[in-house]
């Protein structure tokens, strides 16, 4: 506006020139004005035009009598619409009363110029809208005679602009105090200039406390120098932007995590002019975050590393002993028939023993060893640091040692061993999988061969675990090749000695070696997922040839089949789909499949097993309980299982010595069977001797090699109703 000013009070001082004739044309109210304006003002048409304002020129009424065509542009009015009327017509109605106190003021210092800005000023154009404007007015003295230049300058861009500072100010203010997260400003001082509501509540202290101080009274003590640092960094042009946890100390006391992020504000010539800072407590977060890693790296029930944890220490440990030799040992401790516990006291009893003897083996080694749950009942350690292999093997001992200590587990007092595979580290050997690999093998060779002691690894063992992995994928291709089929024992009535049914039993018919019997295989195939595809194998190929078997005979007179069912294939959740599938796509009635799973199976998971087993029932698909008499055989837990028929073990019906105690004991299980109304089986009955006993002890049904061994499916259909002996 200064500028404005100063050129009009300038030209209020100027005499008018000798203007060359009239060409605009004459006032309303008809007197000499108009004779002036043709006299003087025709030279300063172009003075005017030039002006970057729109101008006009009033009488003392306030009547126009010049217009340049700035303010002809602006408004939409021609000339001759303009000159000879009032200056009213471009005064919108709200801003008349103001115009008239306004030139009431003028009239009190007439000879003043007067600029007259204000937010709201503005001209009323033709069309009725109307145009932000400042006015600059001058009077000028002619002749004796008052005029008035009014210099009228659009100002509608830069309103808006002042309009949205205002808003952005706005916005900024609402944005920044308002804000969810905390954020300071400090100056280049690093003093606090501006807090928000979330900071505050974030420290606990009130914008008083904290405005003109720097961070010290909510930054925990330790943490300070975080702060300092930054700002000398920032100052030093050295980062332009830093992000970094500290810990901050409320006013209540309480230590918090924040996160901060620190930005300089930098003038036009570079300097730092203050800082923005962005916080967020993240101390939840953190907890959480150290709570969730605690869980991905350790093993729940006993809080120890986990297997990823170790493999991670192992591989730190590798690099030391590349780097600056030595010996570090690892152990893979191993309880010798933790099984047994479960089965007897239940598992709330076996966690309780596992967690124990992890406390005495941390008790009893060195902290800054690792000790890691490795599986369900083993243990895996790393010594590191040892004066010698020697002190690997004092340790295996000294650990077995502590172990047999007699535990007292909930009122209960309970003896474990254990084993111990070891493997001395020299760092030669890299790989994770391979040094796990051989103290396995140690630790199967220490429990096949001195169990309760421990074993060094040697390569030797290293061939065994070899021929092991070889041949599971021998076993695989096997399968794929279609080396592997099914054989059928017959299941005999022992009062009639009729074939009543078929136990299905894997065979493996190997290029070179012959018949290589399940035992050997199967116990590797659960060792992997290899088992589930070996199980529905058999059950495919049993449920189809027990279709056709007795092709003709009434439903109740045909064999049944029974298949034997593997723990991970009974847990398995597309098992009775499956088996539902396999029914209807053979049309095999599903009474005559019953799936042999032994006690351990219903061991696992209790709830699991009773979904399963009321699913098959549903589908009326029997249960056979195998090997009867090897596990923990609980009464309440038979009547749970509720099995169609129970198999006898081959050790009870063919014990080592014949002996009283062990006749006593086959009467007993075969009396139990039939007070439970369960059909009772004797597995591997080899004589005829035994076949009389059974049969006079009221056992109903037999296997054995006194009838026949597995056969092949060809022979199969030529026992269908065979009375054996007849
Ligand atoms: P199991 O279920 O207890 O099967 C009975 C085993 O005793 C069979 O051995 C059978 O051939 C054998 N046996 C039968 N009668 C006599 C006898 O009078 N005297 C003697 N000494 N033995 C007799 P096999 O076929 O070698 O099967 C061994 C084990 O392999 C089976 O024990 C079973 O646990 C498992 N198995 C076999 N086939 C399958 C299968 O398809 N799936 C699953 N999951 N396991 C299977
Ligand atoms: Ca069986
Ligand atoms: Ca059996």
């Amino acid at each position: 506006m200064t500028d404005l000013s100063n050129r009009h009070s300038a030209t209020s001082r100027r005499k008018l020139p000798q203007a060359g004739g009239a060409r605009w044309g004459t006032s309303e109210s008809g007197d000499d004005a108009g004779s002036f304006v043709a006299q003087h003002l025709g030279s300063w048409e172009q003075l005017l035009e030039a002006l970057p304002d729109g101008a006009a020129l009033l009488d003392e009424r306030g009547v126009i009598h010049f217009t340049n065509s700035h303010l002809t542009k602006m408004t939409g009015y021609s000339r001759d619409e303009l000159v000879g009327r009032s200056v009213q017509l471009l005064v919108p109605p709200h801003l008349r009363a103001k115009q008239t106190l306004a030139r009431r003021e003028r009239s009190r210092n007439p000879n003043a110029s007067f600029i007259w800005s204000e937010e709201d000023l503005s001209v009323l154009c033709k069309d009725a809208s109307e145009l932000a404007v400042d006015f600059a007015l001058s009077p000028l003295e002619v002749d004796g005679r008052s005029w008035t230049l009014a210099a009228i300058r659009d100002c509608s861009s830069r309103r808006a602009s002042e309009r949205a500072r205002a808003d952005v100010e706005l916005r900024f203010r609402v944005a920044f105090e308002k804000n969810m997260a905390p954020m300071t400003f400090t100056d280049a001082d690093d003093r606090i200039i501006a807090v928000n509501d979330a900071f505050c509540q974030m420290v606990g202290f009130n914008r008083a406390e904290l405005l003109g101080r720097d961070s010290t009274p909510f930054t925990l003590p330790e943490d300070v120098g975080i702060t300092e640092e930054t700002h000398q960094r920032m100052l030093s042009g050295e980062a332009d932007q830093e992000r970094y946890v500290k810990r901050y100390l409320r006013k209540d006391g309480r230590v918090i995590d924040v996160e901060v992020l620190r930005s300089p504000a930098r003038d036009e010539a570079g300097r730092i002019v203050y800082f923005v800072f962005s916080e967020r407590d993240v101390t939840e977060e953190r907890a959480l975050a150290a709570q969730l890693s605690h869980q991905a790296l350790h093993d729940p029930l006993t809080g120890l590393a986990n297997r990823a944890l170790f493999e991670d220490r192992l591989s730190q440990a590798h690099a030391r002993l590349v780097r600056h030799g030595g010996v570090d040992a690892v152990l893979l401790i191993g309880l010798d028939d933790f099984k047994g516990v479960n089965e007897t006291h239940g598992h709330f009893v076996g966690d309780q023993l596992l967690t124990s003897v992890a406390n005495r083996i941390v008790e009893a080694t060195r902290a800054t060893d690792t000790l890691c749950r490795f599986a369900g009942d083993e243990f895996l350690y790393l010594a590191e640091n040892l004066e010698s292999p020697a002190e690997a093997e004092l340790l295996a001992e000294r650990l077995i040692r502590v172990i047999a200590e007699p535990f007292a587990i909930a009122g209960t007092r309970i003896e474990q061993h254990a084993s111990i595979g070891v493997v001395i580290w020299d760092g030669s050997s890299t790989n994770f999988e391979e040094t796990i690999q051989n103290v396995d093998a140690a630790l199967r060779e220490a429990k096949r061969r001195i169990p309760g002691h421990h074993v060094v690894f040697t390569p030797s063992m290293h061939q065994r675990a070899v021929n092991r992995f070889a041949l599971i994928q021998e076993l695989r291709h096997a399968f794929q090749v279609g080396q592997l089929e099914m054989h059928y024992q017959p299941i005999a009535d022992l009062k009639t000695s009729e074939v009543v049914g078929f136990e299905a039993l894997m065979r493996w018919r190997h290029p070179e070696k012959g018949w290589v019997p399940p035992n050997v295989f199967i116990p590797l195939a659960e060792q992997s997922d290899l088992i589930l595809e070996l199980g529905s194998f058999a059950l495919r190929e049993a449920i189809a040839e027990a279709s056709s078997w007795g092709r003709g005979q009434s439903s109740s007179t045909r064999p049944y089949v029974t298949v034997n069912l593997s723990s991970h294939q009974f847990l398995d959740r597309g098992l009775v789909p499956m088996i539902k599938r396999m029914l209807s796509e053979s049309g095999l009635e599903s009474d005559r499949l019953i799936l042999e799973i032994t006690e351990s199976v219903a061991l696992i998971d209790i709830a699991e097993t009773m979904t399963v087993l009321d699913h098959l029932n549903q589908l009326g698909v029997g249960i056979a309980l195998d090997d009867f008499g090897t596990g923990f055989s609980s009464l309440s837990y038979l009547a749970a299982l509720n099995p169609r028929i129970i198999k006898i073990d081959q050790s009870f019906v063919r014990p080592a010595r014949e002996s009283v105690r062990n006749d006593t004991l086959l009467e007993t299980i075969i009396s139990l069977g039939q007070k439970l109304h369960m059909t009772m089986l004797a597995e591997g009955i080899e004589t005829k001797s035994q076949f009389a006993r059974l049969r006079r002890l009221g056992c109903e049904l037999g296997q054995g090699y006194l009838f026949s061994a597995a056969v092949p499916t060809s022979e199969v259909e030529a026992m269908v109703g065979l009375v054996f002996g007849s």
